[in-house]
C-alpha cells in the first residue's frame, strides 16, 4: 500500500477522541511533507539533532513531539519550538525545560514516561516516582511547563494479553492521577498495537511504520 493509502486507512479507523501523532523518525522531509498535505499536523521524532535538521525545512503548524529519551542539555535546541515533550522522566529534565521554555516566554506540554514493560528498559519512571513527581508539581512553580499525560510503551511481544495488561496499568495510573488533577492525555499505542492500546483507554497513539512503511537504518 502507498503512504496515502496506509494513512486514510489509519486515519478513518481512529474514534474521533484519539489523536494521531505520525512518527516520522528515519524519513526523509519529502515523506513527512507528504503526509502533511494529507493533513496531518501531528508529528513524532526520536532524536534531537535530526528534528532540528528537519524542523526548519516544513510547515510551521506542525506540532512536532519528542518521543525519545531527552537529555538535560539538548532542551535548549528544542525549547522555541517542540510542541509536546512525550518522554519525560525525571525532575531534573522538568526543570531544564521550564528554564529553556521561559526563555522564550512559552508553556511546553510535558507527558511523563512510564515504564509498563516487563522487559527491561532504560528509560521511564516507576509508576510511584511518576506519582510523586506529579505532585511535586502540583505543588510548585513551573509556569512554562503543563504535565498534561502519560506515555508508555508495552513489552515487545505477540502476545496481546501481556500488552493489554500493561496497558491497563497505565490506565490505571492515569484514572489516579486525574483525581489530583485533570490531566488530558494518555499516550501509548504503536503501529503493532495501538487498537489494543485504544481499546484500553488511549487517546492518542503514536504510530510510524504502519504510515510510512519500514524505517531503513543502513541508510
Ligand atoms: C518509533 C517509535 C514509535 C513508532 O513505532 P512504530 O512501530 O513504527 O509505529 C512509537 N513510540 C516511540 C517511543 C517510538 O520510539
Amino acid at each position: 500500500m502507498s503512504i496515502q493509502e496506509n494513512y486514510n486507512a489509519i486515519k478513518s479507523s481512529l474514534p474521533q477522541h484519539v489523536e494521531l501523532v505520525a512518527v516520522s523518525k528515519t524519513h526523509p522531509v519529502s515523506v513527512i511533507q507528504e503526509v502533511y498535505d494529507l493533513g496531518q499536523r501531528v508529528f513524532g521524532e526520536n532524536k534531537v539533532q535530526e528534528l532540528t535538521e528537519k524542523y526548519p525545512l516544513l510547515p510551521k503548524d506542525i506540532k512536532w513531539h519528542l518521543i525519545g529519551h531527552l537529555q538535560t542539555n539538548k532542551v535548549k535546541y528544542i525549547a522555541e519550538f517542540i510542541d509536546t515533550i512525550q518522554s519525560v522522566d525525571s525532575e531534573k529534565l522538568i526543570r531544564e525545560i521550564n528554564k529553556e521554555a521561559g526563555k522564550h516566554n512559552r508553556k511546553i506540554k510535558v507527558l511523563l514516561q512510564v515504564k509498563i514493560a516487563e522487559e527491561e528498559t532504560k528509560f521511564g519512571l516507576e509508576a510511584e516516582e511518576a506519582k510523586g513527581l506529579y505532585e511535586k508539581y502540583l505543588s510548585s512553580e513551573f509556569p512554562n511547563i503543563l504535565i498534561n499525560g502519560l506515555m508508555g510503551m508495552a513489552t515487545f511481544t505477540d502476545d496481546k494479553n501481556q500488552v493489554k495488561k500493561e496497558f491497563l496499568n497505565l490506565k490505571r495510573l492515569f484514572d489516579e492521577l486525574n483525581k489530583l488533577h485533570p490531566l488530558e492525555t494518555l499516550s501509548m499505542g504503536m503501529s503493532d498495537d495501538f487498537p489494543i492500546a485504544i481499546e484500553c483507554g488511549a487517546n492518542s497513539v503514536r504510530v510510524g511504520s504502519a504510515i510510512f512503511g519500514r524505517r531503513d537504518y543502513s541508510k
